[in-house]
């Protein structure tokens, strides 16, 4: 999308930033969009020269028009927002990955101990049988 209207009949500053991105400056290397976490210009965003080292090109421009005072009040609470629910989402994720890690360890030790259940039945029916048979021969005085 370019642009659009908004309801009151304002152009809004919507358009992409691929078109600017990369657009030779004055200077002759190209511009980049930023966009500015200020106070006073939070989410607004800006061009500014690509070249960094040596001499440095001072092109700026803004992109978007000038935020409102509601806008500046509401933004940063927003971004604040977001900023906290990334991070609870980012710690519920470690959380995930450890109780995942966690019951993995518990399925491999059950595993085990269910295995080594196994081998105790084995070896209690074969010491059951042996006293059986002792008993019978036992029983009819064979010792
Ligand atoms: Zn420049």
């Amino acid at each position: 999308m370019d642009s659009s209207e908004s309801s009151s009949g304002r152009r809004r500053s919507t358009f992409s930033t691929h078109v600017l991105d990369g657009r030779p400056c004055v200077c002759g290397a190209s511009v980049k969009v930023y966009t500015s976490w200020t106070k006073d210009n939070p989410g607004r965003r800006f061009l500014r020269c690509h070249v960094t080292k040596g001499e440095r090109c001072r092109y700026f421009e803004w992109v978007d028009p000038p935020m409102c005072d509601r806008s500046r009040i509401i933004i940063p609470g927003l971004l604040s927002r977001v900023n906290h629910a990334q991070a609870e989402n980012t710690r519920l994720e470690h959380e995930t990955m450890t109780m995942n890690t966690e019951m993995q360890r518990l399925v491999n030790s059950i595993t085990k101990l269910e295995n080594e259940n196994m081998a105790l039945r084995r070896k209690l029916k074969f010491a059951m049988i042996c006293a059986m048979v002792l008993f019978i021969c036992f029983l009819f005085g064979k010792f």
